[in-house]
């Protein structure tokens, strides 16, 4: 197995103990990190790298991504304003979704895998849709992860607003899938569901049947994002969005609440139960002004940090999350800590989905680091990290390392070209947006 040492760095564990390691020493084994430490080790190796001071992070999750949007950066406005969440989704996301073929799909998974490598996000949790290219998207997605050596959870968002056609074959997109990829090491499959309110009592039914026939799943589903999606599971005779999601037997300790922002004391209790994991998403939030998940939910339910496809970089989420919930005066006496969503609920869940250590810059987890060119002005020792993470190193790593393997050099892509990924991307996104300019 390949062995090798990168010397002459600063290591930044946030939420570990210690946090911080000056002149660090760290030994990698294959695809995974043998030792961390300020004395250096003995040993042979096949490589060694200086890195001149550079400042490591852990490689970041970010635990609800949605790579389909990655071409909708200066997308055209819709003619009709939206001027609520479900006249959002109906004229924007909706209609780019539709749109979306293989090649432009193909597209998005690259562009947006590679913004996300650049910006030190090495584990992407995605929710995906396209409703129009079903059959083999998860693989496809899984694929282009594996091109870049990225982890990717996949699942492909479940729902009747296209028919009963494109259900079924949604529906049997994630089967196959988590069939295919459960237990490879990279890969983790799950149930997607979009929402409650975009699918049937007979559809959830049908979904929980389905999911017997499986040895192991959790479903991937935006919860409770909005109101109306609260008073459509109560008009359709519902507690709450969560109280029928149980009902109908899809909550287990595999499962991923996104959003949660209108739950009730009950729903955060329930999900407590079953072990489930809330994930927040606050530039989303903000960005299509459906309210603030509770500052008290956040850190009884332990909430993992995503970005709802808003972007690849987790410090820019965590520091915006920050803002917004700054700029609202009133955020209650619970406070919140951005560094704990990002360093530890994220690790436990994506650790547990994937099941191997992933996440922090520790013996036996998965070699993968985000390292800066970053010389502070400001020391940095165990008490100061959280300003120089969040307020001073927020830009992109200069150099990432998944599994053991530089991908990402001096800001250069290696292995793969930049220049092409990017070329195709614009003119996919060209043809994409034909389709409703
Ligand atoms: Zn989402």
């Amino acid at each position: 197995m390949k062995r090798i040492l990168l010397n002459n760095l600063h290591v930044i564990n946030p939420c570990s103990d210690p946090a911080l390691i000056e002149n660090a020493f760290i030994t990698i084994s294959g695809d995974t990190i043998e030792s961390v430490g300020s004395k250096k080790p003995s040993g042979e190796f096949d490589d060694i790298y200086d890195l001149q001071g550079k400042i490591a992070l852990p490689g970041m999750i970010n635990a609800h991504h949605h790579l389909y949007s990655a071409l909708a950066v200066g997308m055209p406005l819709p003619k009709n304003n939206p001027t609520n969440f479900t006249e959002i989704l109906q004229e924007v996301w909706w209609k780019m979704d539709l749109a979306l073929d293989r090649d432009s799909t193909q597209a998005c998974f690259e562009a947006g895998l590679l913004d996300s490598l650049k910006a030190g996000t090495t584990t992407i949790i995605d929710h995906h849709c396209s409703p129009s290219f079903i059959k083999g998207s998860l693989s496809l997605l899984a694929e282009t992860g594996e091109k870049l050596g990225l982890n990717t959870s996949v699942a492909f968002e479940i729902s009747d607003r296209n028919g009963e056609e494109k259900f079924e074959a949604s529906l049997q997109e994630n089967l196959d899938t988590v069939r295919k990829f459960s237990g490879t090491p990279h890969v983790h499959p799950m149930l997607g569901l979009h929402a409650s309110f975009t699918l049937t009592d007979a559809s959830l039914k049908k979904i929980r049947e389905a999911a017997g026939g499986l040895d192991s799943w959790g479903i991937h589903a935006h919860v409770s994002e909005d109101i109306a999606d609260e008073a459509d599971a109560a008009q359709k005779g519902y507690g709450s969005v969560l109280e029928r999601l149980e009902k109908f037997d899809l909550i287990n300790e595999n499962g991923l609440v996104i959003h949660g922002l209108h739950i009730k004391k009950s729903d955060a209790e329930l999900i407590q139960k079953h072990n489930a994991q809330l994930v927040h998403n606050p530039s989303s939030n903000a960005n299509n002004r459906v309210g603030m998940a509770s500052n008290y939910n956040l850190k009884k339910l332990k909430s993992g940090l995503g970005t709802d496809g808003m972007q690849g970089n987790m410090l820019r989420e965590g520091k915006e999350g920050m803002l917004i919930r700054s700029s609202h005066l009133s955020g209650g006496k619970d406070s919140v800590d951005y560094m704990q969503f990002l360093f530890e609920n994220n690790v436990s869940i994506a650790s547990k989905l994937f099941g191997r250590k992933i996440g922090r810059i520790l013996p036996n987890y998965q070699a993968d680091l985000a390292i800066f060119d970053y010389y502070p002005r400001t020391p940095i020792t165990e008490s100061t990290i959280f300003g120089h993470v969040f307020f001073g190193l927020n830009d992109s790593p200069s150099d990432v390392i998944t599994r053991g393997e530089f991908r990402v050099r001096d800001r250069l892509l290696l292995n793969l070209s930049e220049e092409e990924i990017k070329a195709n991307a614009a003119s996919q996104a060209k043809r994409l947006w034909s389709h409703f300019a």
